[in-house]
């Protein structure tokens, strides 16, 4: 078996929105090139924590926080970080598709672009890639100067998955990529998942209890705590957390979601 190598580090971590707690004394590992679900009830602060992985958290509001997320050995709070390189590293996935209006391949391009210049054979066959890693490339490469926003609501997801594969990110955050979407369209997100397994790290939120037991590796259960205040209750196997888990609160909630 191949060793286990942590991606992203997370130690005692709380957050405050606007001095007010969200979440508390959180420690996970997350490891490199595997599936990890977050999952827990609404409102606890799954989506909060998700973007605290990439520092995107601070561009909604005024944030405080405690305690240490590194990538890699490094500490993205830490005053000296290069924010740009961290949110490319650690590239994220909102649950609602956020192309601009420009075309297919424009919209790729953009954060390509942002990295550096490229040589337009270069730049093509970048575009190209990552489209086709985000399992799109059939249905788009007709359309690639047209308007991104005459997709449909599942290639408008695969697009903004294309986008973020593009600079090469060791670590994906899809926040409810399936949001909205029907079971077919969903189910390409799911299968697009799969076939990047062991080859990035992923973090996912998902409310879909059987989507995570197909997709993910490691599972982690969110919930307030008795200062109601979102805290990790259980982390382990999604194997073990969905079968025998070792929290009382964990099967609570997730046994009778899987029914
Ligand atoms: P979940 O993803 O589990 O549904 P969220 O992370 O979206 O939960 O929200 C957790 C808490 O953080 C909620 O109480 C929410 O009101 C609060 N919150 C989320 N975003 C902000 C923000 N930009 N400013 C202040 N509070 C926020």
């Amino acid at each position: 078996m191949s060793k286990i190598v942590t991606a992203i580090k997370v130690s005692n971590f709380s957050f405050y929105y606007e001095n007010k707690k969200i979440l508390e004394d959180i420690s996970l590992d997350f490891y490199q090139d595997k599936v990890t679900a977050i999952i827990g009830p609404s409102g606890c602060g799954k989506s909060t924590f998700l973007k605290s992985l990439n520092r995107m958290s601070e561009l909604e509001g005024e944030i405080k926080v405690e305690g240490r997320v590194e990538f890699f050995g490094q500490n993205i709070y830490e005053r000296r970080v290069n924010l740009n390189r961290v949110r490319r590293q650690i590239s994220m996935v909102l649950p609602k598709p956020n192309l601009f209006p420009m075309s297919v391949y424009d919209n790729v391009a953009y954060g390509v672009k942002l990295v550096g210049w490229y040589p337009k054979s270069e730049l093509d066959a970048i575009i190209e890639s990552a489209i086709k890693a985000a399992d799109l490339w059939d249905e788009v490469k007709n359309k690639l100067h047209k308007s991104a926003l005459e997709l449909s609501g599942g290639q408008q997801q695969r697009l903004c998955i294309a986008r973020a594969l593009a600079v090469k990110p060791r670590v994906i955050l899809m926040d409810e990529p399936c949001f909205g979407l029907d079971p077919i369209a969903s189910g390409k997100i799911e299968e697009l998942i799969q076939s990047l397994r062991s080859e990035i790290t992923i973090v996912i939120v998902s409310h879909n209890m059987r989507q995570v037991t197909r997709v993910s590796d490691f599972t982690a259960f969110f919930q307030p705590n008795e200062n109601r205040v979102c805290s990790l209750v259980e982390f382990g196997s999604t194997t073990k957390i969905f079968t025998n888990p070792s929290d009382q609160r964990t099967r609570e909630y997730v046994l009778p979601r899987m029914n």
